[in-house]
């Protein structure tokens, strides 16, 4: 096989019971005549994905990431021409293509729940390789202004939107308070940016005190350690009216247990986190009755969500956190995905920026090179930075810091999922 029909990608590898990801060389993928090759350029990594890996959703591809971004390389033959060219950027997200013909479907916004609808990395290969196949009718092109890089375009593709989406739906007004439980998760980090942004008041919950810091300067306003008596907190908070909208981002049957008590008269539990299957909540019809409030469920986003979601990044009022790597590494930080603050993006060329990066550093550390240069420059000679803090920098330059604490709340289930649960459309979710 020629250069020309390789790619590299990293490929899951099961064996002995275990699973773990893998840098390969794979064949390109061939063009059909009504799809789009999308050259990758960078992709996030969803905790989804590393559930697909271990076989907690059941049967997936060896490809797996659906927060790719790329510039189109191909265009089949049988694609309306006016749909994309050559060298547009464009999006590939969990959602691949929809019937467009079911009873989801045929619902305004409908076609995340469409019954057929196929998923990058469980029918399709997704976008941990650096060539990816879409079907044109269902491909993302992302505007031409739209001048976000590619590697924080990347989140929103699903944990952005997944945010944006539950809170479009929650009904509150803004200035009422919405709770986000599992706050410093992935998307319910996002989730406090977009609340605010929203113009919501936002109560952060999640399991202890590291996550505090990261939710206030995210923009919440209160944060409330899940260990603690969360309703008494809550109460406290809104003095006594509770949040118009919980938005649950956990993975945890405790704290869907705990959206009933602390959800305001009227209010919303947006269901977006999935706890393992045993993790149930119980529910007496008179809390409905007295309280009237309304428990929906929300699961990613439309394209027209997508695009409104990332309008929110454009504009500077939402910065995911990252931790830029190359595909490379991609094998190494998989198991520390879910206990992460901050999301991983894979950039194909991160190799070349740090191996940049490094040559810089040496030319503008060589030996009496780096006085003359600052002042060459005007500047005042600066301390000489560590791999470490570059990496930090990158983080801080999304607001965020750099965090590896356990997610408790929102733990990868440790067992497979019924099957309801492997059919399942959500994302983002776990
Ligand atoms: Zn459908
Ligand atoms: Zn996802």
């Amino acid at each position: 096989m020629s250069s020309t029909t390789l790619q590299k990608a990293a490929v899951v590898v099961r064996e002995n019971g275990a699973s773990r990801f893998e840098v390969r060389e794979i064949a390109k993928p061939e063009v059909k005549p009504w799809e789009i090759l999308v050259n990758i350029t960078a992709t996030g990594i969803c905790g989804t994905d590393i559930s697909l890996a271990a076989g907690h959703l059941g049967p997936s591809c060896d490809v797996l990431g659906h927060e790719g971004v790329g510039r189109v390389e191909a265009i089949g033959a049988g694609v309306d021409p006016t749909v994309a060219k050559v060298g547009d950027r464009v999006g590939v997200a969990w959602v691949r293509d929809a019937c467009g013909d079911c009873e989801c479907c045929r619902v305004p916004a409908g076609e995340t729940r469409c019954v057929e609808q196929l998923n990058s990395g469980r029918k399709l290969d997704g976008t941990f390789a650096e060539y990816c196949a879409v079907p044109s009718r269902y491909v993302l092109k992302l505007p031409d202004d739209l001048t976000v890089s590619d590697e924080l375009v990347a989140p929103i593709l699903c944990g952005g939107v997944t945010a944006y989406n539950a809170l479009k739906s929650c009904r509150a007004t803004p200035g009422e308070w919405v709770a986000v439980s599992g706050a410093g998760g992935g998307v319910g980090a996002l989730a406090i940016q977009y609340a605010k942004a929203m113009g919501y008041r936002v109560i952060a919950i999640d399991l202890g005190t590291d996550k505090k810091e990261y939710c206030l300067k995210l923009g919440a306003e209160v944060y409330v350690d899940a260990k603690e008596d969360v309703t008494a907190l809550v109460n406290k908070a809104t003095k006594g009216t509770r949040a118009k909208a919980v938005i649950v981002s956990a993975g945890s049957g405790a704290a869907y247990q705990n959206a009933f008590d602390i959800v305001a008269a009227f209010g919303t539990v947006v269901c977006v986190g999935i706890p393992p299957p045993h993790q149930t909540m119980t529910l007496h019809p008179l809390q409905f009755i007295d309280k009237g409030f309304t428990i929906i469920g929300s699961v990613t986003g439309t394209r027209t969500d997508t695009l409104e979601a990332l309008e929110f990044v454009q504009r500077g009022v939402v910065t995911p956190a990252i931790h830029p790597i190359s595909l490379n590494e991609l094998p190494d930080v998989a198991d520390r995905v879910a206990t992460t603050t901050g999301k991983y993006v894979v950039r194909f060329d991160q190799q070349k920026v740090d191996q940049q990066k490094a040559e810089d550093w040496i030319e503008e550390n060589a030996e009496g090179k780096t006085e003359e240069k600052a002042e060459e420059k005007g500047e005042v000679k600066t301390e000489q930075k560590s791999e470490e803090k570059a990496e930090e920098e990158a983080v801080e330059k999304a607001g965020e810091k750099v965090e590896e604490k356990g997610r408790e709340d929102g733990e990868v289930p440790s067992k497979a999922l019924d099957s309801s649960q492997e059919k399942n459309n959500s994302c983002c979710a776990l």
